[in-house]
């Protein structure tokens, strides 16, 4: 077993619903065992900004399947949630990144961990920092000092009063 971490991002058909959902079938995925998810966070879309927001969450998984099993195992739960990519950064039922695998870094045609852009995305920090903030990401450095360098901007992380108003 070691330990990966999976964002999780949705903007359509109920996304608190879409990510909690989602989360639940990560825990029940064979070879592997969800270990902690982090809060859920509310953020504006990259891209194209006549979408609605997008629900982010990081959980750590532990896994023993190989990092390209567990990509298969991802991309057939966001064909379950009927996942539509109508165009790039577009609006997505259910989005599930690989952004650790280990401490592994991994290049090839279908996998490239750490995810590229994790660094980059407050969306991905912020969730990921609740959950570890004493990662260090291969090839990027110690998640602290990568999120104090971030700006949370309009990040919002999600109470659970919210969470049953975004769901009814
Ligand atoms: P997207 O759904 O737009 O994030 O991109 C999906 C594509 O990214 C798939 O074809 C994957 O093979 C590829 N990919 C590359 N690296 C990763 C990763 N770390 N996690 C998930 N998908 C990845």
């Amino acid at each position: 077993m070691l330990e990966s971490y999976i964002g999780l991002g949705s903007n359509l058909a109920q996304p608190v619903e879409q990510i909690n959902q989602a989360i639940n079938e990560l825990a029940g995925l064979s070879h592997c065992r969800l270990q902690v998810a982090s809060s859920l966070y509310v953020s504006r879309p990259m891209g194209p900004q006549d979408q609605d927001d997008f629900v982010n969450a990081v959980v750590q998984l532990s896994t023993a399947l190989s990092a390209h099993d567990l990509l298969d195992q991802l991309q057939n739960l966001e064909k379950r949630h009927h996942r539509v990519r109508e165009r790039h950064w577009g609006p997505r039922t259910l989005d599930l990144d690989i952004l650790l695998y280990g401490d592994q870094i991994i290049q090839d045609e279908r996998l490239c961990v750490p995810h590229t852009e994790m660094a980059k995305r407050s969306f991905v920090l912020y969730p990921l920092y609740e959950i570890a903030p004493e990662l260090t990401i291969p090839g990027m450095g110690k998640l602290k000092e990568l999120k104090e360098n971030m700006d949370g901007g309009d990040l919002k992380k999600l109470d659970s009063n919210e969470y049953r108003a975004q769901q009814s």
